[in-house]
């Protein structure tokens, strides 16, 4: 015992001998550096040092100035607004979730022992990955699925070609345009209020510190990211494990434009149900706010009254209810409108 903490006295003595003895090469590099400016560039290390005086006093003023009951005033008298904006960001951040409730059918789940005597690993092996977006195939699918992405895509993850599918793609195009036009709004919608308020704000601030001033004043952050999108991959690795390729199928608002229209396409060769139908494509979607006037038809708000109002699209009778995507079951609804009738047929679902 006692040789074993000696030896440790000794390890822990030589790494700090170690250690000091790098600390003093480092100040002695960063004396002579030091010196030697000091000794040919005086100038240069007077400026260097009054910026960071400069930037410290910034610092300083605007950590009290964001304390200031000035500022708390401002903070105040746009509160209403800047909740407003944070209940739009919270509702689209709902609306990513929305192909959650899309699933592919479920086939179960089993295991594979590969006990083979030959069992060892090639590299492109590593690159296998078990998902249920994940379609592990032969090159020749691959390859084709990068053709017709759409076509592959139905067929290989079991894309059901019914109205039930083709109502759930076209919520998702629904809500993921929402979700997309929502967070342009948003950022119009901030800068126009950090406008109103700018002549009162200090314009050191405003330049230097955007982003904390944002911050301190109550807005939320907008994600711009956009991983809320579902990707969908074919992988290739071949049995040898020497090669691999994969394609991946984005359900973007556009490929859900296409997959739209292709199902439709489909269902209508199957049983000509389309007469009625429209398809909510992003066109529609203009269409029926064009027709509305860009104006809510339930509370009658308009882009003419709010500049950067999200309009959605709305099912007067909803699909669940049996209400058809026709021109005459939809409407133009503000974010709020729609936010509230969701929310009131989740409450009578629950029921
Ligand atoms: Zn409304």
């Amino acid at each position: 015992m006692k040789s074993k903490s000696e030896g440790a006295l000794l390890i822990i003595a030589i790494i700090a001998g170690v250690l000091i003895y790098i600390a003093k090469i480092i100040l002695d590099i960063i004396s002579s550096f030091v010196e030697t400016i000091v000794y040919f560039k005086r100038p240069i290390l007077i400026v260097i040092l009054s910026c960071i005086g400069i930037f410290l006093v910034y610092k300083i003023f605007s950590f009290f100035y964001f304390k200031s009951i000035r500022f708390k005033n401002i903070k105040d008298s746009i509160k209403k607004h800047t909740t407003n904006c944070n209940n739009l960001n919270q509702y689209i951040q709902e609306l990513q979730y929305s192909y959650v409730n899309i699933k592919s059918y479920n086939f179960g789940e089993s295991k594979m022992i590969d006990d083979s005597n030959y069992n060892f690993k090639r590299k492109e092996w590593s690159k296998e990955v078990k998902d249920d977006r994940i379609h592990h195939c032969s090159a020749t699918v691959c390859k084709n699925a990068s053709i017709q992405p759409i076509k592959y895509f139905c067929k290989y993850f079991d894309i059901k070609k019914n109205e039930e599918t083709l109502s759930n793609f076209e919520k998702v195009l629904n809500d993921f345009t929402s979700v997309e036009e929502g967070k342009i709004l948003l950022q119009k919608e901030r800068d126009l209020i950090l406008n109103s308020i700018s002549k009162s704000i200090p314009s050191l601030v405003l330049f230097f510190s955007k982003n904390e001033l944002i911050n301190k004043l109550g807005f939320e952050a907008i994600d711009f990211n956009d991983l809320y999108i579902p990707i969908f991959t074919f992988q290739y690795v071949s049995a040898g494990g020497n090669s691999s390729s994969k394609c991946d199928i984005k359900l973007n608002i556009e490929n859900l434009n296409k997959l739209i229209n292709y199902l439709n396409d489909i269902i209508k060769w199957r049983k000509s149900i389309a007469g009625q139908r429209a398809l909510m494509t992003s066109n529609l979607r203009e269409k029926i706010k064009d027709r509305d006037n860009y104006t809510c038809c339930n509370c009658n708000l308009s882009i003419k009254d709010e500049e950067n109002l999200l309009l959605e699209i709305d099912h007067i009778i909803p699909v669940s209810k049996g209400g058809l995507t026709s021109e005459n079951n939809l409407q133009t609804l503000c974010w709020r409108c729609n936010r509230t009738k969701g929310a009131k047929i989740g409450i009578l679902k629950k029921l």
